[in-house]
């Protein structure tokens, strides 16, 4: 036996302040995903069956971030997810149930002369920047809500993520083992695959990753990873990977780290990937993708000091109007349900969608519960990137790459306390 060390995670530390160049609003956010995938707002969703399919995946590009189509489903119906996106309009429109609006400058009620539905124009000027739509009830929640958005995004000017030819992108995951459902996701117009197993460092799955890489031509995301070692690993025996997903264990759902003991926490995960890659000269071709236990902008940037490039969300992401599933009111409270994909639920439903699909292990690795709805996902998007530029600005970095010679300080538990408020009755 030996002792691996100390695995620091997102509570361990705080950002260090630094000299920033620019004003909190003036910091670039514009992450990366794969080698060749850079998006305005560096969120791409967990490919989870209660946070990513076609809705969730379109209202983050047209945004300016990304979503992942879950595997939880045949490939015929992941395949149609990933062109329903393809064949979305991608200007920033968002949904939004029957808006009731106040005149507010830069926000304007019409009614759709066709449909008759009602909808809001957000304009900063002359200059359209957002349509909320409202297909369905409840103005209680809606309230108001159209003033915050037209905040959002005139501050953060949403730039659609999209591809070479003005499509809205999305990504896709697939297990390393399943060739066909890969083929079939590129046919259908995925930009890029993310490999979906707790624990890609493994014989077998780093061999069919290595083929399935040869054998499409988008780029694949290579995880889970934890360690130094694992990313070495991979990088020697998958020819160009497209980027790493790190982190083990740190999920809101995760059991892992109680059932099976085993744990790299997210941020130990991205400083080892970034020890790895800077080893092999390689921190600027592949992009890391922070995965698991980001409950805020201030722990996205962490991740993003640490090395990362981007950040992967489920449970920020899985109360949302755009997630699937529906909102369940228990005690007058709202909530929406959410699940690991190796709870029972989950892991049921795999089965059901795809015979053909081989779980390596019947051991339940996570939970299933509930959270709070929390509204459209652009309000969620627009609290990511509005704090992770007010996180880089105190970190004294005008943008991501430079956010990487930032630093994080580790504090003592009481530390810990004391920066969090405290002492006040709410
Ligand atoms: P969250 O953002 O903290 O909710 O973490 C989401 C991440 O947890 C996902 O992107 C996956 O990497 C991971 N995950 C999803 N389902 C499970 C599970 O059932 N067990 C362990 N980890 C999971």
């Amino acid at each position: 036996m030996k002792l691996a060390g100390e695995y620091l995670t997102f509570d361990d530390t705080v950002i260090v302040p630094g000299l920033s160049p620019v004003e909190p609003h003036e910091v670039d956010i514009t992450g990366r995903v794969t080698r060749g995938i850079h998006i305005s707002i560096p969120v791409v969703s967990s490919p989870m069956d209660t946070v990513t399919e076609g809705r969730m995946a379109i209202a983050l590009a047209r945004m300016g971030a990304v979503g992942v189509i879950h595997r939880n489903l045949s490939r015929e119906e992941q395949a149609s997810m990933v062109k329903s996106v393809k064949e979305a309009t991608p200007s920033p429109w968002i949904e939004i149930p029957r808006a009731f609006v106040k005149e507010e400058p830069g926000i304007l009620p019409i009614r759709m002369a066709e449909s008759g539905s009602r909808a809001v124009l957000l304009l900063d000027g002359p200059q359209l920047v957002g349509i909320l739509l409202d297909p369905d009830a409840d103005p209680s929640v809606w309230h108001g809500k159209a003033v915050w958005f037209w905040r959002i995004m005139t501050t953060i000017r949403p730039m659609p993520s999209l591809d070479s030819e003005g499509r809205l992108l999305v990504g896709a995951a697939v297990s390393p083992y399943d060739l066909e459902r890969a083929q079939a996701l590129e046919r259908a117009g995925a930009d890029f695959l993310v490999t979906d197993v707790a624990h890609l460092h493994n014989e077998n799955a780093l061999r069919m990753l290595s083929k399935l890489v040869k054998n499409v031509s988008i780029d694949v995301v290579a995880g889970n990873l934890g360690t130094r070692e694992a990313v070495l690993d991979v990088l020697s025996r998958v020819e160009e990977v497209g980027g790493l997903r790190m982190g083990i264990s740190s999920g809101s759902i995760c059991s892992t780290g109680e059932v099976a003991g085993a744990a790299v926490p997210t941020l130990t995960a991205v400083l080892n990937a970034r020890s790895a890659l800077e080893e092999l000269g390689a921190m600027d071709k592949i992009p890391i993708i922070a995965d698991g236990g980001i409950r805020n902008p201030g722990d996205a940037a962490k991740a993003i000091i640490a090395g990362a490039s981007s950040v992967m969300l489920g449970r920020f992401l899985a109360g949302t109007l755009e997630a699937p599933g529906p909102v369940i009111t228990v005690g007058g409270r709202r909530y929406k349900p959410y699940r690991g994909m190796a709870s029972r639920g989950a892991m049921e439903r795999r089965h059901a969608a795809d015979r053909y699909s081989r779980p390596s292990k019947a051991l339940e690795e996570g939970v299933e519960g509930l959270v709070e709805f929390t509204g459209s996902v652009v309000a969620r998007l627009g609290e990511i990137a509005l704090g992770l530029q007010a996180a880089l600005g105190y970190a004294g970095a005008p943008n991501m790459r430079r956010a990487w010679s930032a630093s994080l300080a580790r504090v003592t538990p009481q530390g810990r306390s004391e920066v969090k408020p405290h002492d006040v009755i709410f």
